[in-house]
C-alpha cells in the first residue's frame, strides 16, 4: 500500500494566532500557563486537521516556539556562552534571549534557510557544551499519541545537517571541526533515538537536506558514520532521511546509505531525482518517501501529471510514500479564508491544507481507489486559470516578443555613457542614500488610518508630500548631491509595485513565517504582468519640483520581485521575469520622459534565488540580467542607471552585476568588515560603484573616522573617479536623529577625503 505522508505544517496558524501568542508572551500580555496552553491547542488543532485530512504518515514535533534549528540546538546544549551555562531545559524566557538577545548578549545571528525567505538561528559551534537538555522529539512524540492516538513521525534535524548549518570561528579547518563535534553529537543523537525507541515510535524523519549540497565525497562519509550509529543504537525505528530543495548530488551511494528510507524531491530537483530513479532503481528493501507537491509555491497541482509521476514511482519503489516536496512551513496554511480573490484565482490556489489533501488524493489512486471526480475537478479549475485572459494576454505576448527581438542594450557602451552622463554634473565622489527612509510611526499610522478609511486618499497624499519635502530640505542641507523621495508610500519594496502591475494579486491571510514571529504576505503573480500606467512618477516629480539638485527614480527589478513573491507556475519564471522586466521599461522610460535624469532599479535578492546547486546557477544569472537589461536599456545615454543589491559576499556573482551594464551600483560592504572589497582587488570594476561606507543594520552611529577609512580602503582598490559614497542599504528601519547624524557624519568624511586628494 502506497501511504501518505506530510514533511512538516506551518506554525503560524490560520490566522497567525501563533505569531500573537509569541508577542504576547514577549509583552507580558499573557504569562507562561497560558502561552503553553494556547501554543498547544494550536499545535493539536494542526496535527487533527493532518489526521482528519487522511494523512496517513503525520510529522510531530514539527511545531517551533520560534525556529527548529535553534531547537535543535537548544535541546543539545549548543546554547551561546553569553547566555549563560545551563545543566537544565531551557525556561521559555531564557529561550527567547537566544534568538532576541538580552542586555548583556547580543542575539545570536539569523540566516537564509536554503534558498528560501525563511531565516534560522546560526548555531554557534564554537566551545559547544554538548548536552541533552531535553528530548522535545519525545515530548511532542507523546503528546500527540496520549491526546489523538497519532503515532507521529518525529521530525529530526539530522546532525550533520545541524553542523553544517552552524559556525565555527575557524574556517579553515571547518571540515576536520565538524568531523570531531559530530562524534560529541552523535552521543546525544543515540540517547534521542533510544528514548524515541523505547516510547514505541516507528518513524522518524531525520533531516538531511544538506544533502543536496555536497562538496566533497569524504562528506559523505560523515552521513554513512552518523546513521550507522543511528542504526546501531535503535534498530527497530525506520529511519528515513529527509532531503528537499535539491537533488541528492550522489543518488547511488545516498540511497545505499544504511537507513530503511529516503525521502527525495521530486518538484525542486531539476528531474535529476526522477533521472536517477528510473536509471538506477530504487533499493527493494528501502522505502521512498516521493515529494510530489510542490510545498513551496501555491498553486494546485497538475493531478493528472502526478499520476504518471506516481505511477513511475511505484514501479521503481513499491514501497512508496507520497508528501510535499518539503515542509508546509513555506506555503500559508488555507485558502479557506481567502475571500475577496477573484473565483478563477482562488480555485487556482493549493495552500496547505488543499496541498495534504492532493496527497491524499495521489495516495488513493496509487492504490486503485477511484478518484476519478477528483481529478477532474482539480483539472477544470487549472484549465479554466489557464485559459483565462489573464494568463493570455495578447498585448504582453506581442510587446516581450518584440522587445526580445531586439537586442536589449543600452545605446552606448559605458565609456561613452559616462562622458555624456557629464550633464549630470556631479562632484567628485559624489553622495547619495539608497532610497528609503525612515518609516517613523507616523507614517506607519497614517497608512494604517487611511487602510482603514479613516484618513482620505488626498489627506493620505498631503501627508506623503510633506514627509517628502521635509526630507528633501534634509538632504539639502546635509549636501547631498543626489536626493531621493524616500518611499513613504511603499509599506514593502514588491507588494508596491504588486499593487500596481495588472497580473499581481494579495491574498488577505497568505502569510507565511520569515523569522521568529515575522511573516511576509508575498504578493501572488496569477497572470501576466502588464504595465498599464506610471506608477512612481507623480512621486518622483513631485520631489524634483521640491529642489534643484538631482532627485533619483526609485524601482524594484524582476527578479527581485520573483524571489520574494508567488510565481504561477504554468511557464518558466524567465519568462515571468521577462514580463516584469518590460513593465518596468515602461515604467523607466516614463521616469526619463518626465525629466528624471538618474534612476535606480534594486536587485536586493539576485543572489538569494541563486540555485543551490553552482551548475545551475549560470543560467540563473543570464536570465537575470536579461530581464535588468530589458527595464533598464531603452533610456538616453545620459540618463544614468543605478542598481543596489544587499550582501557583501558578491565575489562569485561579480561578472553578472557588471553584465548587468548599470552605470552605478551600490552594494554592502560595511559589514563584512572590508572582505568584500577584496573582489576588486582579483577583478577590475569597470563602472562606477558605491561600497556602502557605514553599516545601516544598527542604531549606532559611525564615526566621521571610521566612515573615513572605509572610504580610504575602497579608494585602494577603485578609481576614485568611479566611486560613490553612500550607506550600505536603504534606512527605513533607523530612527530618525540617528539616520541624521550618520548621515552627517558620512558627509563630513567624504568632504574631508576630498580635501586631502
Ligand atoms: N530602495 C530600497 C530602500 O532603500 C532598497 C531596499 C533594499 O535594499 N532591500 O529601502
Ligand atoms: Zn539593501
Amino acid at each position: 500500500m502506497v501511504k501518505s505522508s506530510n514533511i512538516g505544517y506551518p506554525r503560524l496558524g490560520e490566522k497567525r494566532e501563533w505569531k500573537f501568542l509569541l508577542e504576547h508572551f514577549w509583552s507580558h500580555k499573557i504569562d507562561e500557563t497560558e502561552f503553553l496552553a494556547q501554543t498547544k491547542a494550536l499545535r493539536l488543532n494542526s496535527l487533527k486537521k493532518e489526521q482528519a485530512a487522511g494523512i496517513d504518515v503525520i510529522p510531530v514535533a514539527d511545531y517551533s516556539n520560534y525556529d527548529h534549528v535553534l531547537d535543535t540546538a537548544v535541546a543539545f546544549g549548543v546554547i551561546p556562552e553569553r547566555f549563560g551555562k545551563f545543566d537544565h531545559k531551557l525556561s521559555l524566557t531564557e529561550y527567547y534571549q537566544i534568538p532576541r538577545g538580552n542586555k548583556n548578549a547580543i542575539a545570536a545571528e539569523m540566516t537564509k534557510w536554503f534558498n528560501t525567505n525563511y531565516h534560522y538561528i546560526v548555531p554557534e559551534l564554537d566551545h559547544a557544551d554538548f548536552k541533552l537538555l531535553d528530548n522535545r522529539w519525545l515530548t511532542y512524540y507523546n503528546e500527540a499519541k496520549a491526546e489523538l492516538g497519532i503515532d507521529g513521525k518525529p521530525v529530526i534535524l539530522g546532525p550533520v545537517s545541524f553542523l553544517k548549518l552552524g559556525k565555527v570561528k575557524d574556517d579553515y579547518a571547518r571540515g576536520a571541526v565538524l568531523a570531531q563535534l559530530l562524534d560529541q553529537l552523535l552521543t546525544l543523537y543515540v540517547q534521542v533515538f533510544q528514548e524515541l525507541a523505547a516510547a514505541g515510535v516507528t518513524y522518524i524523519q531525520l533531516d538531511e537536506p544538506t544533502l543536496g549540497t555536497l562538496t566533497d565525497q569524504a562528506e559523505l562519509a560523515l552521513y554513512q558514520k552518523a546513521l550507522k550509529v543511528l542504526k546501531d543504537a535503535a534498530p527497530e525505528v525506520k529511519v528515513i532521511v529527509q532531503t528537499y530543495f535539491a537533488a541528492v548530488d550522489d543518488y547511488e551511494a545516498v540511497v545505499a546509505l544504511p537507513a530503511d528510507g529516503f525521502g527525495l524531491d521530486f518538484v525542486h530537483d531539476h528531474g535529476e531525482n526522477l533521472k536517477a530513479v528510473v536509471a538506477h532503481g530504487f533499493p527493494a528493501d528501502k522505502l521512498l518517501a516521493a515529494g510530489v507537491v510542490d510545498g513551496r509555491n501555491i498553486w494546485r497541482s497538475d493531478l493528472t501529471a502526478k499520476t504518471a509521476l506516481v505511477d513511475q514511482l511505484k514501479a521503481a519503489a513499491p514501497n512508496l510514500w507520497l508528501q510535499p516536496s518539503n515542509s508546509l512551513l513555506h506555503v500559508p496554511i488555507t485558502t479557506q479564508n481567502e475571500h475577496k480573490l477573484a473565483p478563477v484565482i482562488k480555485n487556482g490556489l493549493a495552500f496547505a491544507d488543499e496541498k495534504l489533501a492532493e496527497i491524499v488524493t495521489l495516495t488513493k489512486q496509487a492504490n486503485g481507489d477511484d478518484v476519478q471526480a477528483d481529478l477532474d475537478a482539480s483539472k477544470a479549475a487549472l484549465d479554466q486559470l489557464n485559459h483565462s485572459e489573464h494568463r493570455n494576454n495578447q498585448t504582453v505576448a506581442a510587446d516581450v516578443k518584440a522587445i526580445l527581438a531586439a537586442p536589449t542594450e543600452r545605446q552606448s557602451a559605458y565609456p561613452q555613457r559616462v562622458i555624456a552622463q557629464k550633464v549630470l554634473n556631479l562632484p567628485l565622489l559624489p553622495t547619495t542614500t539608497i532610497g528609503s527612509f525612515p518609516q517613523s510611526a507616523e507614517v506607519r499610522s497614517h497608512r494604517k488610518a487611511w487602510r482603514k478609511g479613516d484618513l482620505s486618499t488626498a489627506d493620505y497624499q498631503a501627508f506623503l508630500d510633506g514627509e517628502t519635502k521635509r526630507w528633501i530640505k534634509i538632504q539639502e542641507d546635509l549636501g547631498i548631491d543626489v536626493l531621493v523621495h524616500g518611499e513613504f508610500e511603499r509599506t514593502d519594496m514588491v507588494e508596491y509595485f504588486g499593487q500596481k502591475l495588472k497580473g499581481f494579486t494579495t491574498s488577505q491571510n497568505g502569510w507565511v513565517q520569515s523569522y521568529g514571529s515575522r511573516g511576509v504576505k508575498p504578493p501572488f503573480v496569477y497572470g501576466d504582468v502588464q504595465w498599464t500606467e506610471p506608477i512612481t512618477v507623480r512621486d518622483t516629480v513631485f520631489a524634483q519640483q521640491q529642489t534643484d539638485h538631482l532627485v533619483k527614480g526609485m524601482l524594484t527589478s524582476a527578479v527581485t520581485i520573483i524571489n520574494w513573491s508567488f510565481v504561477r507556475d504554468d511557464i518558466p519564471k524567465n519568462i515571468v521575469a521577462d514580463q516584469i522586466g518590460l513593465a518596468l521599461r515602461h515604467e523607466v522610460k516614463a521616469l526619463e520622459e518626465a525629466g528624471i535624469k538618474i534612476i535606480q532599479v534594486d536587485e536586493p535578492a539576485l543572489r538569494e534565488g541563486l540555485p543551490l546547486k553552482p551548475r545551475y546557477r549560470q543560467e540563473y544569472l543570464d536570465n537575470a540580467v536579461k530581464a535588468f537589461k530589458i527595464t533598464t536599456t531603452g533610456v538616453k545615454d545620459e540618463t544614468q542607471i543605478h542598481t543596489h543589491m544587499c550582501y557583501s559576499d558578491f565575489e562569485d556573482i561579480l561578472p553578472a552585476i557588471s553584465a548587468l551594464d548599470a552605470d552605478v551600483i551600490s552594494i554592502e560592504s560595511s559589514r563584512s568588515k572590508g572582505e568584500s572589497i577584496k573582489a576588486f582587488e582579483q577583478t577590475k570594476y569597470d563602472k562606477q560603484i558605491g561600497l556602502g561606507v557605514y553599516d545601516i543594520h544598527s542604531p549606532r552611529v559611525p564615526s566621521v573616522d571610521e566612515i573615513k577609512q572605509n572610504i580610504h580602503r575602497a579608494l585602494e582598490v577603485i578609481d576614485v573617479h568611479q566611486f560613490w559614497i553612500n550607506p550600505d542599504c536603504g534606512l527605513k528601519t533607523r530612527k530618525e536623529p540617528e539616520t541624521i547624524a550618520a548621515l552627517e557624519n558620512m558627509l563630513d568624511a567624504r568632504n574631508q577625503v576630498v580635501a586631502e586628494l
